[in-house]
């Protein structure tokens, strides 16, 4: 059966999260994103809303919700602004998720609960200075030392990087396989800031997104106990691909409430402007431009949510959340676009919103997959180059059970 309705529970989230943007966020957002200045405030905000544990189980510390109620907050969220929706991509969707799903009950005791309840803040750092779409190429390595591994290298474009407490680091534990690109080479680790020889910075030079926190760090012969390696050594490529498995859906879910904020700014002024002696909104072609937000929203809606759905049912959905994704993030920069052309020279200026938006939306046609690696794989599995392989643990299915009547 399908069902296009939302539940009373994700509808009351909805309209909570909206309220508490409008009220908390909006009108500071463009002062914010003048200074480049990441609230830290906004953290404890979303704890107390559960926000940054949503879908995270009551047992762990997170309010227990559906995989649904994760994109309806990442919506909502990017609706006000992208900086907002990317706490959600990286601590509850890339690290949160995949320690629940990867993670040992310990890791869980110790990282899962106080991150789920907004105690500590988490990221994921993957890209480093010469290595982004092509993982192989990152150069940190792990050597392990007794019951200890010793992390050298440095990770770059790291969202919350000099913000977060936790950090779920990809390195190299097999230097034979390094040499050959081998990527079962690969393992991941919990890394605390607190760790000796870990230091931090924020970029400066950004020019979007200015409201968040970006930066890189450096670990220097940092000590890890071996009880922070994620998963079994050599498991790091697919944990950090299982990672961007919910990373994007929230992506996803956030371009789209883009797309809605710049329909919403741009029906407002297209029917104040007058030009030619009526509202602009009686041009057929500023209607055009209208109607194709619309279209992308409601298009870039129902992609979000087919892949929550599955998510919820504890089906694969590495494909479907890809094209949920790369459309979202497409679409939201045509709509960023068109919303600064309607809005003429104002759109050209900080006064109206549409600018930061054209901005903001930039940073997820790269991040997360490329907007060239997501059509390559998109390519790839229509024509039956690719194919989703199970691995050797998959997200659990919202409630706990697997519901598929496959
Ligand atoms: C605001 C922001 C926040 C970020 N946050 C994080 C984070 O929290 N954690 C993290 O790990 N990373 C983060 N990143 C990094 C991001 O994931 C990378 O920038 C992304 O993976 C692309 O890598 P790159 O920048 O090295 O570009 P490259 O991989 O060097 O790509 C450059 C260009 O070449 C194209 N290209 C590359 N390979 C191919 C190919 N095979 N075929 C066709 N075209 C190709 C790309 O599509 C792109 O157009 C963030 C980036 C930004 C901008």
């Amino acid at each position: 059966m399908i069902d296009f309705e939302l539940s009373d529970e994700h509808r009351i989230l909805e309209q909570t999260v909206r309220d508490w943007g409008a009220r908390e966020v909006a009108p500071r957002i463009r002062d914010l994103d003048r200074e480049h200045r990441f609230d830290r405030n906004v953290l404890p905000q979303m704890a107390r809303l559960g926000l940054l544990g949503v879908s995270v189980p009551a047992q762990y510390g997170g309010a227990g919700m559906d995989y649904i109620s994760l994109g309806v907050v990442s919506e909502e969220l990017e609706y006000v602004d992208t900086s907002l929706r990317v706490i959600m991509s990286v601590h509850a969707g890339l690290n949160c998720l995949t320690l629940l799903t990867w993670g040992t009950e310990d890791q869980k005791q110790r990282y899962l609960v106080p991150q789920a309840q907004g105690q500590q803040i988490a990221t994921y750092g993957l890209t480093e200075p010469s290595a982004g779409s092509d993982v192989r190429g990152i150069q940190t390595v792990a050597v392990k030392k007794g019951e200890r591994y010793l992390l050298t290298g440095e990770k770059m474009w790291i969202s919350l990087a000099d913000v977060a407490d936790n950090f779920l680091v990809f390195a190299w534990t097999d230097l034979e396989k390094k040499k050959q690109r081998d990527t079962s080479g690969l393992s991941a680790f919990i890394v605390e800031r607190a760790f000796k020889g870990f230091s931090s910075g924020t970029l400066t030079h950004k020019w979007g997104i200015l409201a968040g926190n970006t930066g890189f760090f450096k670990m220097d012969e940092v000590e890890v106990p071996a009880e922070n390696l994620v998963g079994r050594p050599g498991e790091g490529f697919k944990i950090a691909m299982f990672a961007l498995d919910q990373g994007r859906f929230t992506v996803a879910a956030g371009a789209t409430g883009l797309i809605r904020a710049c329909r919403d700014a741009s029906v407002k002024y297209a029917s104040e402007r007058r030009a030619f002696g009526v509202e602009i909104a009686q041009h057929q072609l500023v209607k055009e431009m209208i109607a194709q937000m619309e279209s992308d929203y409601q298009a870039a809606r129902l992609l979000w949510l087919r892949s929550g759905w599955l998510k919820n049912r504890g089906r694969r959905n590495t494909r479907e959340t890809g094209l949920a994704k790369w459309f979202a993030t497409v679409a939201s920069e045509r709509a960023a676009g068109d919303a600064v052309q309607i809005h003429g020279a104002n759109g050209y200026s900080d006064e109206y919103p549409v600018g930061r938006f054209y901005r903001n939306c930039k940073g997820a046609v790269i991040y997360e997959g490329t907007r060239e690696i997501h059509k390559l794989m998109q390519a790839d599995y229509v024509l039956g180059l690719r194919t989703d392989r199970p691995t050797r643990c998959e997200l659990p299915p919202a409630g706990g059970s697997n519901d598929d009547p496959r």
